[in-house]
Formats: structure tokens, C-alpha cells, sequence
């Protein structure tokens, strides 16, 4: 089974404007191409995972959902990469209850683990906010928070962008000894 890097979408892969709905508008941020093949050679499965509650506010369509994602996909493809799986909560506890999918829920990683044969505890956690990165402490794999933020890290180590998640994490799974019996 091979690690997974779960990555976030708004604020980690491409620029956080609230709710993106036009797809013309998404750009990768700096580094975003640089990071995601550092993974991919290291053995990583690239994996998104991301909270569009727009979807259930009615403030994003899923025809626009899709457009963002295969904008997201062209933008990578053109780098030589490509995203192995996108994971999506498109709820909002207040529209349509709560779920088990939304982050930090864990349902999307148990599933993608389930249908991709990724070994989560030795797997990243990336993104710009505390719900991106806390399943890392319910499956014992690495969290790392980028970008800057006012709200309380949690005991998160914060970097400065995706590069230097990506940098930290191969390193630190090439440090950490297998556990014993494997
Ligand atoms: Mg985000
Ligand atoms: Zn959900």
C-alpha cells in the first residue's frame, strides 16, 4: 500500500476567493506544480479532498464544481501531472444536516484508503486550515498547515507553502523507522 498526500483545494491548490464557481478565474498558487511531483516521485498518491458546502448553500452548482475541477486538472495536466483521485463534501450541516464526510470528518479518507489501497498511517495531511490537517492525528500519519492564518494551529507545525510540505513530509517518512512486525 503506498502513502497518500490529501491535499485541500481552496487556500492549498488554488487561491481561496470564498466560493469559486468560475472556473476562468482558478490559477495554481506559487509552487503548486513543484510540490505535487515531488510527491509523485516519492510514491505518493495525490490525493484532494475538499469541503464545497457552496454546493449545498445553492452558491456553486455542480456543473460548476466539475468546471473548477477539470480546470484544476488541465492546469496540472499541463505540468505533466495529475491528481489521482477528488474526494468532495458538497454539505452544509445547517442545509442538510450533518454528515461524515465534511472535514474534519474522517468518511472521504476511510473511503478513498478502501477503494485507492492507501496505507493512511504513513500518509500526509496538507492545507491552510486546522480541519485539512487534524484527521492526520486519528490515522498517525504527518500534518503540516501552510500558508498563514489567525486562527489557533492546534500543535500543527506551519509552513510556508506547499513545497515545504511536500520537502518536510517525504523527509520525515524517510527518517521514520517501519513499525516493527512489518
Ligand atoms: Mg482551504
Ligand atoms: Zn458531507
Amino acid at each position: 500500500m503506498r502513502p497518500a498526500a490529501f491535499l485541500d483545494r481552496d487556500g492549498t491548490l488554488i487561491g481561496d476567493s470564498g466560493f469559486v464557481a468560475d472556473a476562468a478565474t482558478v490559477r495554481l498558487l506559487p509552487g503548486v506544480e513543484h510540490a505535487l511531483g515531488e510527491w509523485h516521485r516519492a510514491g505518493y498518491a495525490l490525493i484532494v479532498v475538499t469541503n464545497q458546502s457552496g454546493i449545498a448553500r445553492g452558491l456553486i452548482t455542480w456543473p460548476q464544481y466539475h468546471a473548477v475541477a477539470a480546470r484544476i486538472d488541465a492546469l496540472l495536466g499541463a505540468a505533466g501531472l495529475w491528481l489521482d483521485a477528488t474526494y468532495v463534501c458538497p454539505h452544509w450541516p445547517e442545509v442538510t444536516g450533518p454528515c461524515d464526510c465534511r472535514k474534519p470528518g474522517l468518511a472521504l479518507y476511510r473511503q478513498a484508503a478502501a477503494e485507492r489501497g492507501l496505507d493512511l498511517s504513513r500518509s500526509v495531511w496538507v492545507g491552510d486550515r486546522v480541519r485539512d490537517v487534524a484527521p492526520s492525528r486519528a490515522f498517525g500519519g504527518q500534518g503540516f498547515l501552510i500558508g498563514a492564518s489567525t486562527e489557533d494551529d492546534e500543535g500543527f507545525p506551519r509552513v510556508g507553502d506547499l513545497p515545504a510540505a511536500a520537502a518536510l513530509s517525504i523527509a520525515g517518512a524517510r527518517s521514520t523507522p517501519p513499525p516493527a512486525g512489518r
